[in-house]
């Protein structure tokens, strides 16, 4: 395995950097977890980055992206989570990437025209609709939500909540049950539901540590009362929800998992230059004392370490496939949000009263991305499949 950037990447990277440390990082300061204010702002750096030829890196060239590999787009990933601006001024920003990725997959021509194009375009913001109040998320395949099937249409009746991005999206993918005797991994479908539908309603965007979120930045409940749509808006065939939902959440963890480690990278430095910078007493720095050289060398190693895991991943499912990539891909979700945890924690703590303002994106982070350990899989669920797969191979069947 060789994780050198190409000579062709290597100048992406570099401009990749450019723009954030020089346009996107300099905005930081007008984000306090509302994204309604910096709209005019952020769309003008989005035509930048058209401009630049940066946009989409993970979109295939045919839908106006770069066609990145996925080992590439998560060297790009890195550099764009050095600001919470990042991703979404490059348009792989979480729902939206994912939701790409499943309609470029099992989309329908009609589908791709309609949703698909608008999105690669980012004229449009969509949201992912599975997780419900009632059911445990963790175990995706218990839903309440049902789609029957009337004449040519779905009527679609449920409840969910934390679907990110939903404040302001023109469209939602929603998970429903289509056939209940469609046993544990088929009874469920994805359908693709217009927010302005009859029915649809956004109930509230829940608060999120502190943070009431909007647009971009929400995270909403949502009520289906019989939300009527085209049996033309199935995405792939019927039954095949948790299956597209399996290959959503592969790629979708490596994109998060390098936008941590940026994140990790920028936490790193601010860390480091406090440490050096802040006086105890003079001449003697906050970086001289035994226990923040520990945390400094303990988070370097811990980074680097979680890079390669993440790298390693994604080179095996572009080379080899998603299947074989599953063990790798749950030990990345749980590790990286845990080095996440503790280096954003650090260097907090390392910034002392400073740490707790939102003077750094440092207390932004943490509130933010404590939530990495929990959605796309809970650390404990990651933790279960790894180790069940290896002591299966010791003759324990749990
Ligand atoms: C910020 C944020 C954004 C999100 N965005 C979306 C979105 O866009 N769309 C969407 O559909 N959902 C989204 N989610 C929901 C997310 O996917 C779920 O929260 C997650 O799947 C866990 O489900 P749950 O919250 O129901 O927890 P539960 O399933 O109730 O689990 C609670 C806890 O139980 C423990 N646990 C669970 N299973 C096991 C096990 N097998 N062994 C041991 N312990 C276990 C874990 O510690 C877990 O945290 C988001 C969540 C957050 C916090």
């Amino acid at each position: 395995m060789d994780f050198a950037p190409s000579p062709t990447l290597q100048p992406i990277l570099d401009k990749v950097e450019r723009f954030i440390r020089d346009e996107a990082i300099p905005l930081e300061h007008q984000f306090h977890g509302s994204f309604c204010a910096m709209l005019p702002a952020l769309g003008k750096l989005r035509a930048r980055v058209k401009e630049l030829g940066l946009w989409g890196p993970q979109l295939p060239r045919e839908h106006g992206g770069m066609g990145l590999s996925l080992l590439e787009h998560g060297q790009v990933s890195e550099r764009l989570g050095r600001s919470p601006l990042g991703h979404y001024l490059f348009n792989c920003q979480a729902p939206d990437a994912g939701n790409m990725e499943i309609l470029i997959s099992h989309g329908s021509d009609e589908q791709k025209r309609k949703w698909l194009g608008p999105l690669a375009r980012g004229e449009i913001r969509s949201c992912f609709a599975m997780t419900e109040p009632e059911f445990a998320g963790s175990n995706p395949t218990r839903l309440g939500t049902t789609a029957r099937r009337e004449g040519d249409e779905w009527v679609i009746d449920g409840h969910k909540w934390f679907c990110s991005s939903a404040d302001g999206a023109a469209f939602a993918i929603v998970m429903a049950v289509t056939n209940e005797s469609g046993g544990e991994y088929g009874r469920a479908s994805q359908i693709i539901v217009p927010t302005d539908a009859p029915g649809f309603t956004r109930v509230r965007n829940i608060s999120v540590m502190g943070e009431p979120g909007d647009d971009y930045a929400s995270h909403a409940e949502l009520r289906f009362h019989g939300v009527r749509v085209p049996h033309e808006n199935l995405l792939g065939h019927e039954g095949a929800g948790f299956l597209i939902a399996q290959e959503r959440l592969g790629p979708g963890r490596i994109h998060h998992c390098m936008r941590w480690i940026g994140i990790c990278e920028r936490a790193f430095e601010l860390m480091c230059a406090r440490a050096a910078k802040r006086e105890l007493a003079a001449g003697k720095a906050l970086g001289t004392k035994q226990i923040v050289q520990s945390w400094i060398a303990e988070s370097r190693a811990e980074i680097d370490a979680a890079r390669l895991l993440v790298l390693r991943a994604a080179w095996t499912i572009d080379k080899v496939g998603l299947y074989e990539a599953r063990e790798q891909v749950s030990i990345i979700k749980f590790f990286v949000a845990g080095v996440l945890d503790r280096v954003l924690d650090r260097a907090i703590q390392v910034h002392g009263a400073l740490g707790m303002t939102d003077d750094t994106p440092l207390a932004g982070w943490y509130r933010h991305e404590r939530a990495a350990r929990i959605y796309d899989g809970p650390d404990e669920v990651h933790k279960m499949v790894v180790a069940k797969r290896i002591l299966k191979q010791h003759g324990v069947s749990a």
